[in-house]
């Protein structure tokens, strides 16, 4: 039997303990990541919600913007969830002063989209076009308003773009972690499964 997947949680800002919490109930074991050290030997990685500038000024602060960038690119699955999803991004269409991504992932986003009235919610979204639907919890959510080439649009929500893939990177407006909602978790471990069912690069 395989050990559990170690799957780091960026541990910078936000609603990390409630991803913790996820991992560890689907049997990973939780990493929380807040050196560049400590990326080293993950299985997967999970940048949780929060404010996406603070994150964005302290991943620089701490070095650690241009080692995280560079898992990613070296093929670490990555799950970005609202805040995270903006930090994969390729850019942000109303960025707060200074602010930037890790562009690793090509699309465009818009923060705050859904506006004051629907500033927070929970629906059900078809997810793939298939299985059940998922349960999310959108607060303060970005959207997806440009899709690169090659990325695979998930799910969306009142028409917009809430949900994409591209390979081993997954970026999502929304919060699964908070309505109890395993799907996406589940994706992240079976691109882990994947990865390491794969033979070796020669
Ligand atoms: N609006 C936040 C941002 O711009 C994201 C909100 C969230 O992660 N729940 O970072």
């Amino acid at each position: 039997m395989s050990s559990a997947p170690r799957v780091g949680v960026l541990a910078l800002q936000g609603g990390v303990a409630e991803h913790a919490a996820m991992l560890r109930e689907l049997g990973a074991e939780p990493v929380l990541v807040r050196t560049s050290e400590q990326l080293a030997g993950l299985d997967a990685l999970v940048l949780p919600g929060g404010e996406s500038s603070t994150v964005d000024r302290l991943l620089r602060l701490f070095g650690l913007r241009e080692p995280l960038r560079e898992a990613v690119l070296g093929g670490l699955p990555t799950l970005g969830t609202c805040a995270g999803l903006i930090l994969l991004s390729g850019g942000i269409e109303d960025p707060a002063p200074g602010q930037q991504t890790l562009e690793v992932l090509d699309v465009t986003v818009a923060r705050n989209a859904f506006g004051a009235q629907t500033a927070s919610e929970e629906a059900e979204l078809a997810w793939g076009g298939e299985g059940p639907p998922v349960r999310a919890a959108f607060i303060r959510a970005p959207v997806v308003t440009r899709v690169g080439d090659g990325v695979e649009v998930l799910a969306r929500h009142r028409g917009e773009v809430v949900a994409v893939a591209r390979d081993h990177v997954l970026g999502i407006s929304f919060h699964p972690e908070l309505t109890g909602e395993t799907a996406v978790h589940e994706h992240l471990l079976a691109l882990v499964a994947a990865r390491r069912a794969a033979p070796a690069a020669p």
